[in-house]
């Protein structure tokens, strides 16, 4: 930026305390900022025929007085002139309140042009803006932008324009030429004139294109040089290990990799390896083969001698893994341990012991993980499994059991590659977006809550193959009670139904850990026949031989939600069901419910699921550090998000980009505007 443009708005002819006053009341103190104070919208004035105008609809005509206008005075101060235009084939009426002192003007046949309000039914304008002559406005777009107080848009656009002319010269180029000619972008002199007084709608829509890309390169430079710094003053473990000895375990896996898993175990071996700390989210939809993936992490940390933790929400969850991932290292070299709350005494005593000297390489457990009293020998990988269950704290906690400890986070919400680029932008993320050949979808269907006796047949028809069945109970927003009391209900009515047939068994929050554990295992031996259950199994749970899963209520869940207890059935080898019982009353309810039943694939889900939210919503109220975008918009602007985040994460890597005389607009920019620091530059 020239020291011109960092100038008080004051020095521009034109404008004097009071306007400075005015603009300084919504945060415009410098001439740059008032340059880049971006209209919201545009008007668009130019010229229609009248019948593609809407009723109500803004619209600007011109044409030729064609009565002598008649004035009308209610009031002493309140006055209406009425007079008929002649634009092209219409004849309409034009009504003007309070400005008496046209009539005079309005000669018969003269041109005038007219801006204001349709109002179809009357063929009438109601008078906003009144020009006498042809319309003088380029091309009929006008910027609007947003003021306060005295301040009018009119005013806006004069300043602006008036800074326009003096300063525009001062206005330098930050994204290097070779992007400009690569993308075909405006020069930063050329968009700044386009948005504020674009020259017909191809200009806007060309300067709106070159920002949306300067604002994504910027944010994407600052994250990438962020990670830069964050990964090279991080210590880290060098992982080192024979190849061949990996080699061995993937092959004797019992299946071969999908793609997308020799990718992403490609991406994690890569980071174990280097000199620095892992710090990598691995996303993958329900049933994507996360596990071995950690799987082929954990030996490698073991092979190059460090154990390696895995840390998981619930007991149930620990347990299947521990017996998964037991089975997977059976003929290999490594004990595998559990640790949960339920092992006590003695035999947790000689466990610790064990953990402590080494004789135990991969230990599996729930929180109990991070308590004090585990030490281990020598820890280098530590694994999170549905990381967004656990707290930051906690998650530190684990991984500060081991020195400079590689960690991966693995979760099966899946979330837009591109919020995932932009809200993790510390960490790495890596993602299977494939699913293991051969399986079946899961049939989803709609249904109203009429039609539960049908559903109940269903299930009872499944039950009778020798299946299992979910019933999800309805959800009501924060309140743990009422859904508890729900599922009670739930299961009552269900007991009566199937009584003497098939059990019910009930799971919900307010269980004990035994009491959820007994009914678990009861119904994963397939004892319980149907489990009526709230949002508490929505987690991980494994029974292969669940084939139908039903949802109360549906419309009252998100759709990452549904998902994911859509994904506790589908696991074996019968073909499942999903039944939301729904009667939605909004569009988008209704939409959510028709995204479930189009669709199987969580990353598609997802991405529907941002369109219908945006991503200020996506994550809940919680995540506020989404970056703001003046133009840019990172739902339909995702492929420019994309591209810039590639150019950012290449001219970072690159040394030229540090040193080289001519990025040093594009370093003096990020660092003028407080996106890097001086030090952190070399
Ligand atoms: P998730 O990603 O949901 O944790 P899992 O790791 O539990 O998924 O894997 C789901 C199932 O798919 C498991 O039974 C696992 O053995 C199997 N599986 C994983 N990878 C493959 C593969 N490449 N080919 C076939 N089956 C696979
Ligand atoms: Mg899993």
């Amino acid at each position: 930026m020239k020291k011109r443009l960092a100038e008080p708005i004051s020095s521009i002819k034109g404008v004097g305390d009071e306007t400075e006053d005015l603009l300084n009341d919504i945060g415009i103190y410098t001439i740059d900022d008032l340059i880049e104070y971006f209209p919201y919208r545009y008007d668009d004035n130019s010229l229609k025929d009248l019948a593609d105008v809407k009723h109500d609809e803004r619209v600007t005509v011109e044409g030729k007085v064609h009565s002598e206008p008649l004035l009308s005075y209610f009031g002493k101060k309140r006055s209406r002139l009425t007079f008929r235009i002649l634009v092209g084939r219409y004849l309409l009426s034009a009504v003007c309140f309070n400005r008496p002192y046209f009539k005079n003007k309005l000669t018969i046949d003269s041109t005038v042009t007219v801006i204001g309000k349709w109002d179809k039914h009357r063929q009438t304008i109601t008078v906003q803006e009144l020009t006498f002559g042809p319309k003088q406005v380029l091309n009929g777009i006008e910027p609007v932008y947003s003021v306060k107080g005295k301040l009018t848009i009119k005013g806006m656009r004069k300043f602006i324009s008036l800074a326009l002319n003096e300063f525009l010269d001062e206005i330098e180029e930050i994204i290097p030429t070779e992007l400009l000619q690569k993308y075909k972008l405006q020069t930063r002199k050329e968009a700044l004139r386009s948005i504020h007084l674009p020259d017909g709608k191809e200009e806007l829509k060309q300067a709106r294109r070159r920002f949306v890309y300067e604002e994504f390169l910027l944010f994407q430079l600052k994250m990438q040089t962020l990670r830069k710094v964050q990964r090279e003053q991080s210590q880290g473990i060098a992982h080192e290990f024979p190849e061949e000895s990996l080699e061995n375990f993937i092959k004797a896996l019992p299946f071969p990799l999908t793609n997308a898993q020799a990718r992403v175990i490609n991406e994690i071996i890569t980071d174990m390896k280097s000199p620095f700390r892992m710090n990598r989210l691995l996303q993958g939809d329900v049933g994507s083969g996360k596990t071995v993936v950690a799987a082929i992490g954990v030996y490698a940390a073991i092979l190059s001698g460090y154990q390696a933790a895995l840390m998981v929400p619930t007991e149930i969850l620990a347990e299947q893994h521990a017996e998964s991932l037991s089975n997977l290292f059976e003929s290999f070299d490594v004990n595998v341990a559990l640790l949960t709350s339920s092992v006590k005494g003695k035999k947790r005593r000689e466990l610790l012991e064990k953990v402590k000297n080494n004789e135990i390489q991969l230990l599996i457990g729930t929180h109990a993980l991070i308590q004090d009293e585990i030490h281990f020998h020598k820890l280098g990988l530590v694994i999170t499994d549905e990381q967004h269950r656990f707290g930051v704290e906690q998650r530190r906690m684990l991984r500060e059991k081991g020195v400079n400890t590689d960690v991966l986070f693995m979760t099966a919400t899946p979330i837009p590659r591109t919020l995932a680029i932009t809200a993790f932008g510390e960490m790495d993320v890596s993602i299977i977006d494939e699913l293991p050949a051969g399986r079946k979808t899961i049939e989803t269907y709609w249904v109203k809550p009429t039609m539960l006796e049908r559903i109940l047949a269903f299930i009872e028809k499944e039950i009778s193959k020798g299946r299992q069945a979910y019933v999800i109970c309805p959800l009501i927003e924060e309140s743990d009670k009422l859904d508890v009391q729900n599922a009670l209900d739930v299961h009552s009515m269900l007991t009566s139904y199937y009584k003497g047939r098939y059990q019910v068994g009930l799971m919900h929050g307010r269980l004990s850990s035994d009491e959820k554990d007994t009914v678990m295992r009861s119904f994963s031996q397939n004892q319980v026949n149907i489990l009526v259950s709230t949002t508490v199994v929505e987690v991980g749970v494994n029974v292969p031989n669940a084939t139908t899963m039903v949802i109360y209520d549906a419309e009252r869940f998100g759709l990452s939600q549904l998902h994911q207890l859509r994904g506790r059935v589908g696991r074996g080898s019968e073909q499942s069901y999903c039944i939301l019982l729904a009667d939605p009353k909004s569009e988008a309810g209704k939409e959510r419910m028709k995204i479930m039943t189009d669709t199987n694939d969580g990353f598609v889900l997802s991405e529907r699921d941002l369109e219908l939210r945006g991503p200020g919503d996506f994550f809940g109220k919680k995540q506020s550090g989404m970056p703001i975008f003046k133009v840019a918009d990172m739902v339909h602007d995702y492929r420019a998000l994309e591209v810039a985040r590639q150019d950012a994460v290449e001219l970072v890597r690159s040394k030229s980009f540090w040193v080289e005389d001519r990025y040093e607009g594009l370093r003096m920019y990020l660092i003028q505007s407080g996106i890097l620091n001086g030090e952190k530059l070399d």
